[in-house]
């Protein structure tokens, strides 16, 4: 008689979360809360995502009281975390390598890693940056941190959200430049930063450039019905509200109506050095205001810009992908599951792997927690495969023989006392290693 398989009756499910940002540790939190256990793998060797790499770093309470949350997460015992495991087609650990190891479900909590050109003619051209790629550098991310980033004294950020605000903190009180101009294609009523972010940089806004640029483009708001001077004394009062003190000599401009058409330099492919803009007109479309461009342009000498008009998905990640999104239905579970996946150990995406660039910590949080909604719902008529010490095992053997290391919660603390110590001996408000060489390597002097 031959011998039956062993019945897996009672045993845990095991669901692969991959990336460590606030989606995948909410949608862990989720799961393991619901008898699923969790094997949270990440790029990274510490978790938190753009909580540790993407929040304006000198956000020290912000930033403390979502990590004390993430620790809080991580410390459940269904949970177990493996940092420095990029997954990817053309990294050692491919989303196939992952689906063979039992798990009953793979929930992609990945962020926004691609960058969203838009077609701009000299867009690639040397000193025409990418916010994403500026915040990962001064937040201490590797490789980025230890990347050269040349600004030069005039530079340019295209879009007015809060993350072109980061940006020219960065410019104004640490990098100190000459001039930051921050360009709109709208105008100052569709302004996308808040009164509350915009107080780091206001006192160096030039308030006279400010009222010049006003009346420079009245006529074409009034065109629109908008009161300019309502607008005008609200885009103040968020600038006069409690602005930090100033620490450099830069001049903030800000101007509405342009749209980058061109990034000029002497050389083919030699740094930026003039940027053609081109003048939009506003017009009503339903309840929001559009905009189309004009028979105008205008060149302004740059010696860098920087694009902050949010990111895309990563697509050499391996997920069936589309025009910046990995494809999922439109609907309910739909839209978080990956289309055309096998039954077994179905794929399923949330956070900003889901809707790039989408919205606050708060907004991850719940959409990886909506997800893990749906994948107990999945899960809830299926038999477990393996378990999580199984899962677990078979990757970290995979990742000894690719000669991988790995970080695990004991080393992240030590990490993290390894900075604290730093951060004490120096007196300084913040330190992070900035290679995973050094991370390591303070991780085994702790620890030793
Ligand atoms: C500049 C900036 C400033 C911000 N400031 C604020 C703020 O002040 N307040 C606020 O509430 N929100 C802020 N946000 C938004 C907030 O950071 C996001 O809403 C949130 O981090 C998104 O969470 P996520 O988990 O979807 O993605 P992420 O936070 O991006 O996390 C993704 C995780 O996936 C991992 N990962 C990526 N690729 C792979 C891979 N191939 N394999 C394995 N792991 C991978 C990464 O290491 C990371 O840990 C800011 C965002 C930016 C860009």
């Amino acid at each position: 008689m031959s011998e039956q398989p062993e019945s897996n009756e009672g045993q845990k499910h095991v669901v692969l979360v991959i990336g460590g940002g606030p989606a995948g540790i909410f949608l862990s939190d989720r799961l393991a809360k619901n008898n699923v256990d969790v094997l949270l793998i990440n790029r990274d060797i510490r978790p938190g995502g753009l909580v540790e790499y993407g929040i304006y770093p000198t956000k020290f309470k912000l930033i403390g009281g979502i990590r004390r949350q993430i620790k809080k997460v991580l410390a459940l015992p269904g949970i177990h975390y493996l940092g420095n495991v990029p997954v990817g087609s053309s990294e050692v650990v491919s989303i196939e390598t992952l689906r063979s190891l039992g798990a009953s479900a793979l929930a992609f909590t990945v962020g926004a890693q691609g960058t969203n050109y838009l077609g701009i003619k000299g867009e690639k051209r040397a000193r025409v940056y990418h916010a994403k790629d500026l915040v990962y550098h001064y937040s201490d991310l590797p490789p980025f941190a230890k990347q050269e980033f040349p600004m030069g004294q005039k530079v340019l950020i295209v879009g007015m959200g809060n993350v072109s605000v980061d940006i020219a903190h960065w410019l104004v009180r640490v990098k100190k430049v000459a001039e930051v101009t921050i360009v709109a294609r709208r105008g100052p009523a569709e302004r996308k930063y808040t009164g509350k972010e915009v107080k780091v940089i206001a006192a160096n806004v030039d308030r006279e450039d400010l009222d010049a640029e006003f009346e420079r483009v009245r006529s074409q708001l009034e065109a629109v019905g908008q009161d300019v001077d309502a607008v005008k004394a609200e885009v103040m009062a968020e600038l006069d509200k409690k602005p930090l003190e100033k620490v450099s000599e830069t001049k903030v401009r800000f101007r509405y109506l342009y749209s980058p058409e061109d990034f000029l330099g002497e050389a083919e492919d030699g740094p930026l050095e003039k940027v053609v803009l081109v003048e939009n007109e506003l017009y009503q479309r339903g309840d929001s205001t559009g905009c189309r461009s004009l028979d105008k342009k205008v060149e302004w000498a740059m010696d860098s810009a920087v694009f902050a008009v949010g990111d895309k998905v990563e697509d050499a990640l391996g997920l069936p992908y589309e025009r910046g999104r990995y494809l999922t239905g439109s609907e309910g579970i739909e839209a978080y599951q990956v289309q055309g996946q096998a039954d077994n150990a179905p794929l399923f995406v949330a956070g900003w792997a889901r809707n790039a660039s989408d919205g606050l910590v708060g907004v991850a949080k719940k959409d990886g927690q909506t997800c893990a909604d749906f994948i107990l719902e999945t899960l809830k008529d299926k038999t477990a495969e393996k378990s999580l010490e199984d899962v677990e095992s078979a990757l970290t053997q995979l990742l000894t023989e690719k000669g991988i290391r790995s970080s695990n919660l004991d080393d992240v603390a030590a990490l993290e006392a390894a900075e604290a110590k730093v951060i004490e001996e120096k007196g300084e408000e913040g330190f992070k290693f900035d290679d995973n060489e050094s991370m390591f390597a303070a991780i085994d002097r702790e620890r030793a």
